[in-house]
């Protein structure tokens, strides 16, 4: 049975119990429990603190984890990433206060920098040939400058608010974040098997985000015209109507382009417009 290490609460758990449950895998409600069995898949839920989830997976007391990947980064643990999986983007990004006269990386040259990823940090100066005195504290790292305790930071960001919060300035994205799933190396072939099989279960629901199911009637003359507009996983699914002008039109569109493709169509002649969620989106 694979075991999987999860964020026990935090900004991680809620997306991370959401794609499980739509992947079929229940995990009991009681899970204060260290340890929780699912059902629907052969899975045992290993509850840990997101810090802690590289180095359990590394060790192989989880065979595989869910993390973002500035964990994985930062812990320099020597795992697989099997998959992105959409949720918990962030980056990590300098900061400097408002007011600096910031010209380039040479800035932070003999500065200081609070952070708590000192070592992602320390492999971007050395990329780029810089000396700076790392401070690495565990919390609270925003108001290192205002306190006195730092020149800039270097911290997580994700709408930035934070930053403009405490008079920061974001200077230079470091390290952009999302959660993955990752695993330990060399897992034996029944344990691969079934890492397979969840990353089956996870790239449907992953892809299937942000996608909508249209369907349409349209004029047949102007079929290839909408064809253009719409591709499909291969191509848009056209049906007859007993009407001989027309047929119906089947496509999945991505929410974002959705209003401007739908508008073109229309444009075309289509008619009665359906626009339905996708659940899953099986490759
Ligand atoms: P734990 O108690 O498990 O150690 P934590 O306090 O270290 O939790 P959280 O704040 O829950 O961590 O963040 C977990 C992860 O969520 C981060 O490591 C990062 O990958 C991601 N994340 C996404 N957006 C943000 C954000 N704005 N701030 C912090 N983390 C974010
Ligand atoms: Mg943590």
């Amino acid at each position: 049975m694979l075991r999987i290490a999860i964020q026990a609460k935090g900004r991680l758990n809620e997306d991370t119990m959401a794609l499980l449950e739509d992947a079929g895998i229940s995990v009991s409600a009681s899970k204060r429990k260290l340890i929780a069995r699912a059902s629907g898949f052969p899975l045992e839920v290993l509850y840990l603190r997101d810090d802690d989830i590289p180095q359990a997976v590394q060790m192989g007391v989880a065979d595989v984890g869910i993390v973002g990947l500035n964990e994985v980064a930062e812990k320099g643990m020597d795992v697989v990433e099997e998959m992105r999986l959409g949720f918990g983007a962030c980056r990590i990004s300098l900061a400097v206060p408002r007011e600096a006269d910031y010209n380039g990386v040479s800035w932070f040259e003999g500065r200081r920098i609070a952070t708590s990823y000192p070592h992602i940090l320390r492999r971007y100066f050395e990329e780029n040939g810089i000396h700076a005195e790392i401070h690495e504290i565990a919390g609270s790292v925003e108001i290192a400058p205002a306190v006195g305790m730092a020149d800039a930071i270097f911290d997580i960001v994700s709408s930035g608010g934070t930053l403009v919060q405490n008079g920061l300035r974001e200077v230079e994205v470091v390290f952009p974040s999302e959660a993955a799933l990752i695993s330990k190396h060399d897992l034996d072939p029944e344990k691969r098997a079934d890492v397979e099989k969840l990353k089956f279960r996870f790239r449907s629901i992953v892809d299937s985000r942000g996608m909508k199911y249209v369907l349409m009637n349209l004029p047949k003359a102007r079929l290839d015209e909408a064809v253009a507009i719409l591709p499909g996983m291969r191509s848009p699914t056209v049906i007859s109507l007993a009407d001989e002008e027309w047929c119906s039109l089947h496509a999945v569109i991505q929410e974002s382009e959705l209003w401007e493709k739908i508008e073109l169509l229309k444009a075309l002649g289509a008619e009665g417009i359906l626009v339905l969620a996708l659940e899953n989106m099986i490759r």
